[in-house]
């Protein structure tokens, strides 16, 4: 497939929306030619700018069909740039929906935070109905997609009633996991690879610890949640991870924390003494994610863990008493089936954990699955995501945040499902990016919130290896973290 972009550059938006219906394609991308020299598929995107109007054409062809759409807009509009852009890429929608005769249920809204955008249309005054016209006429959105978006935004709203300009959340990065699961494609190290690794890891992200708290602390910032994620956080030993915890408790004013979270993510890390030490240095929020109930698929994934394994994880961390266990489901993963995965829902249901999170699955460029070419074809995710979400809409838990990655199967979501009131409010600030989160820890990074709204963002190494052999530079990020706040934040 050739793109040809004429008297614009829209590259980044446009191929996004080819993306939708041409998928895990490489694109030929070309300037100015004229589409008449091409032999095969291709779309042609051009702008034209006359004396008063600018008109803006796309044609497209593919196995010998062609389309073409045009539509003009005035040179002087407020937002000339903003509204070509959007105005191709729904011209180009267009096109592709004749010629393949697939739809995208988000239309043109390609990017990850869907409802950041209808939160900026509440906060601007618009009404429900104006809203849902401008998400189906600019944005060619399907009315259930405009629901949840809306829907989880309310949640949203009444979530962050009392959100602080001054309050921050911290990340902790646990970047190992106890062997690697076939679709993952997180910079996360197999314990077997790494195992050497870890204990001056520990002892690095404890410094790291000290010396952020010691410069963030009594400068009339408030944390307000913090959340340990990896990876498999339970991957360490119950020692490990207590001298962690045990920093964060040491070095940071945890008084007015509203939430701590720990992934617990894998069964088979998960033991009693680990969860009473995740208890008991104040973490009140767990994650434990069978990802299907099913133990067939379960292999299929290369997840070393029984459906049982997880069973018996759950009902532990019930036992000890957590204020919220939250479970992470896939749709569309390999050799599952509808059948098979209304069956993992009804059975999550039964466990009646505080937070469901159903995700589709992804088809990541490193993750072992498509390194074995099994993109799986006619994958039955959206009827699978359609059954959670019904199923857990009447079993009272409401959509509280949504986002969508690059090459998800059937241009689907994730969405994170709570039963009122138990909203995780980090997974909300990391979305809807509207919360300081400072990240500590290989593979993480920090983002910073300005008040005028901009954001900062500052990486840390990827991987532990140059996370321990360049210390001084984490420190110096650190450093940098700081300045930025003391300028805009404070
Ligand atoms: S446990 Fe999670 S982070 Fe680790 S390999 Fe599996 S999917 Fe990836």
């Amino acid at each position: 497939m050739t793109l040809i972009f004429s008297g614009n550059d829209f590259k980044y938006e446009l191929e996004s929306v080819v993306k939708l219906f041409i998928p895990a394609t490489l694109f030929d991308i070309h300037y100015d030619i004229k589409p008449e020299y091409l032999v095969g598929d291709y779309c042609f995107i051009r702008r034209k700018k006359g004396k008063e109007n600018t008109y803006l054409y796309t044609v497209c062809r593919i196995d010998g069909k062609s389309d073409a759409r045009v539509q003009s807009i005035l040179n002087s509009a407020d937002n000339y740039e903003g509204d070509c852009e959007i105005t191709l890429a729904r011209l180009l929608f267009k096109c592709l929906t004749a010629l393949t005769g697939k739809s995208a249920k988000w239309g043109i809204l390609t990017g990850i935070r869907p409802v950041k955008r209808v939160n900026k249309m509440i906060d601007m005054g618009m009404s429900r109905q104006d809203i849902e016209s401008e998400l189906s006429e600019t944005f060619l959105c399907d009315k259930s997609k405009i629901d949840i978006a809306y829907k989880t935004a309310l949640t949203q709203k009444r979530a962050l009633e009392d959100i602080s300009s001054k309050s921050f959340s911290l990340y902790v990065s646990i970047p190992f996991c106890p062997s690697r699961c076939s679709y993952c494609s997180f910079v996360s190290q197999s314990v077997e690879s790494s195992i050497k690794l870890i204990p001056e890891y520990v002892d690095r992200l404890c410094d790291e610890i000290a010396y952020t708290a010691n410069m963030f602390s009594d400068k009339g910032l408030r944390l307000d949640t913090v959340y340990f994620g990896g990876g498999t956080p339970t991957s360490l030993d119950a020692s490990q991870l207590e001298k962690i915890m045990k920093a964060i408790s040491d070095s940071f004013d945890l008084s007015s924390l509203r939430e701590y979270t720990v992934e617990a993510g894998r069964a088979d890390t998960i033991t009693r003494e680990k969860l009473e030490i995740i208890k008991s240095c104040g973490a009140d929020r767990v994650s434990i994610n069978p990802q299907t109930m099913n133990d067939s698929v379960l292999k299929a994934i290369d997840r070393r863990h029984t459906v049982k394994q997880f069973v018996d994880s759950y009902m532990l961390t019930k036992e000890i008493g957590f204020n919220s266990i939250n479970t992470d489901l896939i749709a569309g993963l390999p050799t599952d089936t509808v059948e098979s995965f209304m069956k993992t829902v009804d059975e999550i249901l039964r466990l009646d954990p505080e937070n469901v999170t159903v995700h589709t699955l992804s088809i990541k460029r490193a993750a072992d699955l498509n390194r074995r070419s099994e993109t799986v074809i006619d994958n039955p995710a959206e009827k699978m995501v359609e059954y959670a979400s019904k199923r857990l809409m009447e079993s009272g838990y409401d959509p509280y945040y949504l986002y969508r990655q690059k090459n998800m199967l059937e241009n689907l979501e994730n969405i994170g499902w709570s039963k009122p009131y138990k909203e995780s409010l980090y997974n909300i600030y990391i979305m809807e990016e509207n919360q300081s989160i400072i990240a500590l820890g290989a593979g993480a990074s920090t983002k910073l919130v300005a008040r005028d709204g901009h954001l900062k963002r500052i990486f840390n190494y990827k991987f532990p290896l140059e996370y321990i052999k360049h210390f001084d530079t984490m420190l110096e990020k650190k450093n940098e973290a700081w300045e930025f706040c003391k300028q805009n934040i404070l």
